[in-house]
C-alpha cells in the first residue's frame, strides 16, 4: 500500500504572504523615496504576480535607477529574510512524516522566490518534495501540477491523497479535480457559496495538520 500523501500550498497556507509583502512594500518605497499611494500600488502589483516582469514594470513606472535583475534579486533576498513559518506548523510537518505521511509543497509562482522562502523558513528540510509551477509550466488548478508535486514526493496521486490550501479555485477545486481530498484554510473568510465545498474547513495550517494526524490512525488501521 502506498503511503498517504498530503500536499500543502505555500503562500497564506504555510506562511503569511500578505503580512510579509506589506512589510516589504513599506521598506521598498522608503528606500526609493516613493509616496504612500505608490506603496499601495507597488504592493498591489507584487501581490498580484511576483515575477521579474513585475519588477520591470515597477522600474519603468517609477524610473528606478537600478536594473530589473537587481530589483528581482533584492526582492527574493528581502522576502526570504522577512518570511517565517510558525514553529507549530514546522513541528507539524515533522509529526506528519513520523506518522507515515509523504508531505509535499505544491505552489504557483516563480522558482527563485518560492524556493528562497522554503529554504529560509526551514520548510524545505521538513518535506519530501516541492513543486513550483514555473519549474514545468504547470500551474494550479491544472491536475498536472498536483501530479508533478506527488512525483517530487516519490509517489503518485491516489485515493489516500490530500490537498491543503487557502485558494478556493487553485487549491480546493484543483485538488478535487486531481482526485485529492481537500482542506481549506479559511484565514477568517467564509467559503464562497456558489462553489462546491472542501471536505474540511479549518482556520489555519496547524489545525489542518491536527486533522490529518487523526486520519493517519485510519490509514494505519487500513494497512494492518
Ligand atoms: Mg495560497
Amino acid at each position: 500500500m502506498q503511503p498517504p500523501l498530503v500536499l500543502f500550498d505555500l503562500d497564506n497556507t504555510l506562511v503569511d504572504r500578505r503580512g510579509t509583502l506589506a512589510g516589504w512594500a513599506a521598506g521598498f518605497t522608503a528606500q526609493y523615496g516613493l509616496e504612500d499611494e505608490d506603496q499601495a500600488n507597488v504592493l498591489d502589483m507584487v501581490a498580484e504576480r511576483a515575477y521579474p516582469s513585475t519588477f520591470e514594470a515597477i522600474r519603468t513606472q517609477y524610473r528606478l535607477p537600478v536594473s530589473t535583475a537587481e530589483l528581482w534579486h533584492t526582492y527574493c533576498t528581502d522576502i526570504a529574510a522577512l518570511v517565517s513559518c510558525q514553529a507549530g506548523v514546522l513541528n507539524g510537518l515533522e509529526e506528519l512524516r513520523a506518522a507515515g505521511w509523504r508531505v509535499g509543497v505544491a505552489t504557483n509562482g516563480a522558482a527563485d522566490i518560492q524556493r528562497a522562502k522554503l529554504r529560509a523558513t526551514g520548510i524545505s528540510e521538513r518535506v519530501d518534495g516541492v513543486f513550483v509551477s514555473e519549474e514545468a509550466d504547470a500551474r494550479k488548478p491544472q491536475t498536472r501540477h498536483f501530479a508533478l508535486a506527488a512525483a517530487r514526493c516519490g509517489t503518485v496521486l491516489g485515493d489516500s491523497g490530500w490537498m491543503v490550501g487557502d485558494n478556493p479555485v487553485n487549491d480546493i477545486g484543483g485538488g478535487r479535480s486531481a482526485g485529492l481530498r481537500t482542506i481549506w484554510i479559511g484565514n477568517g473568510r467564509s467559503w464562497p457559496p456558489d462553489d462546491p465545498g472542501p471536505d474540511h474547513v479549518v482556520p489555519h495550517a496547524r489545525a489542518a495538520i491536527d486533522l490529518l494526524l487523526l486520519h493517519s490512525v485510519d490509514y494505519t488501521r487500513t494497512a494492518a
